[in-house]
């Protein structure tokens, strides 16, 4: 029973890694840009946070057309 769960939690996350809409932003911190200003290496989309953290989400549909 709990091989057939682990498989399919496995096939799941294969699903998911594989395509990039579902794979959201990775961030990085762009101390050129300022403080708490962020660039996404995924989408290419750039924001800044009040807090200095990471967004959590994907601002992928606010990104320059490349
Ligand atoms: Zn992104």
């Amino acid at each position: 029973m709990f091989v057939i769960v682990g498989f399919v939690v496995a096939f799941i996350l294969i699903i998911v890694f594989a395509n990039p809409r579902m794979r959201g932003c990775r961030w990085r911190e762009d101390r050129r840009a300022g403080k708490g200003a962020y660039h996404c290496v995924a989408c290419g989309a750039t924001t800044v946070t009040p807090d200095g953290k990471p967004p959590r989400m994907c601002l992928a549909d606010k990104a320059p057309p490349r």
